[in-house]
């Protein structure tokens, strides 16, 4: 293992009806900053809730609403204008991980007097964010309890991932019937986007990491136990609240514990596809992981055999260690596919007429892969077999 700081500072309050919470943790009287997406809470009654919350601590509400899947720099700029004009104490993110990615770079950006890009880009640093909570209705990114955000500038057509250790949020409220209202589509979305931040994590090159490893296979294991029967009962308590903790845990911090963090190439090369196409992120996520997957296994199969075997139940009597790797870069297709996520770009009307920008973008910020390092000639293969 290698030394480590465990720190995450998120107050974490899970389960049922546990926004009741909020007027206890809130100060009275403060002016808080509300944001979320396109009114998802509206028709679910999560606003009414928070509402009645933030009234009883006679908060003086601003509200900024619209926030779009994969956020734009243009909402982050508006929540930052309201933010130093009207002089707000607090932020509360409501929504899944795009209102709470746009609420971490309003929070920096509050405190900032230039343009916040500047500070997504690293071209300044962050040295003090406005305090923000989350109340999370998508269980998803994990963004909830860590201090990393994606925000897309459609001006240059780059969709960055930053984070600093001022915006980690200072509670998040978890309530799994929150999801209930999630549709289809952004279920298995979510699923995928758990599972591969637990895989980013698991394909690491630290030695004697027992502990951590079978920790990421357990949680992929519940995954997979629990994907298909969430998909049968959408509003199932049970299932949602067990996705809910595993997206949670996926990225927290606490995968990391020991190792040299993962690779999180498949990431880098998604944001890429997002910034040009604005695809989900899982959706892109579910058919280039398997690609990277295959990718890789061509040069050192030891570690997708691992995954094969302890994570997929993959038999390796009798078989090359490469096609027992194989077969799990399978599986994890098969499973994914299972559930109805996306298998080809093609899926997307995605062609190969824009790999070679794809791929110029990936290396937006240099060092792409820890488990393997990428170049361009490795991220137009993963591309050409994701085709
Ligand atoms: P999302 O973009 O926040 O939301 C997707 C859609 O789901 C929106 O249309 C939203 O509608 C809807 N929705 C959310 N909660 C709902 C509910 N309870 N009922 C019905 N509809 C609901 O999805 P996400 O997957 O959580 O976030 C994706 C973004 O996070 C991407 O930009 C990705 O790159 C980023 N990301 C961040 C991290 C991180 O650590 N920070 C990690 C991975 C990915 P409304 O707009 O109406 O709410
Ligand atoms: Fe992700």
């Amino acid at each position: 293992m290698n030394t480590f700081l465990q720190y995450n500072p998120t107050k974490l309050y899970f389960g049922k009806d546990e926004v009741k919470q909020l007027s206890s943790i809130l100060d009275k009287g403060l002016k808080v900053l509300l944001v979320y997406g396109g009114g998802s809470i509206k028709r679910n009654g999560v606003y009414n809730d928070v509402m009645t919350e933030l009234g009883k601590m006679d908060a003086n509400v601003f509200e900024l609403k619209g926030v779009e899947p994969n956020p734009r720099l243009t909402n982050v700029r508006k929540g930052v204008d309201i933010c130093k004009k009207e002089g707000i104490d607090f932020i509360l993110a409501v929504g899944g991980g795009s209102v709470i990615d746009c609420t971490k770079a309003i929070s920096a950006g509050a405190k900032y007097e230039g343009d916040v890009w500047e500070l997504i880009t690293a071209k300044a640093p962050i040295e003090e964010a406005l305090p923000f909570g989350t109340i999370l209705t998508l269980a998803a990114t994990g963004s909830e309890m860590n201090s990393v955000s994606v925000i897309t500038n459609w001006e240059t057509n780059d969709k960055l991932g930053w984070g600093s250790p001022l915006v980690f949020p200072t509670f998040s409220i978890l309530d799994p019937s929150y999801t209930f209202s999630v549709p289809r589509d952004q279920t298995i979305y979510g699923i995928v986007d758990s599972m591969s931040h637990a895989l980013e994590h698991y394909f690491h090159r630290t030695e004697n990491t027992p502990m951590i490893d079978g920790f990421i296979e357990s949680l992929l294991r519940t995954a997979i136990a629990t994907g298909p029967k969430l998909l049968e009962d959408l509003e199932s308590f049970e299932h949602r609240e067990t996705m809910m903790y595993i997206s949670t845990t996926a990225f927290n911090g606490s995968l990391a514990n020991g190792t040299d963090g993962g690779d999180w190439a498949t990431h880098r090369i998604e944001h890429a596809i997002s910034a040009i196409y604005d695809i989900p992120h899982g959706g892109g996520l579910a058919i280039l992981f398997p690609n990277w997957l295959e990718h890789v296994l061509e040069e050192d199969p030891s570690r997708v055999k691992q995954l094969a075997v302890n994570v997929f139940g993959i038999s390796p009597e009798g078989k090359e260690d490469i096609d027992v790797a194989r077969e799990g870069a399978k599986a994890l297709r098969d499973f994914w596919n299972s559930l109805g996520a996306p298998g080809t770009l093609a899926d997307y009307d995605i062609d190969d007429s824009q790999f070679d920008s794809i791929a110029e973008k990936t290396f937006i910020k240099p060092g792409v892969g820890t488990y393997k390092e990428m170049d361009l000639d490795s991220v137009r293969d993963i591309l050409a077999r994701s085709l």
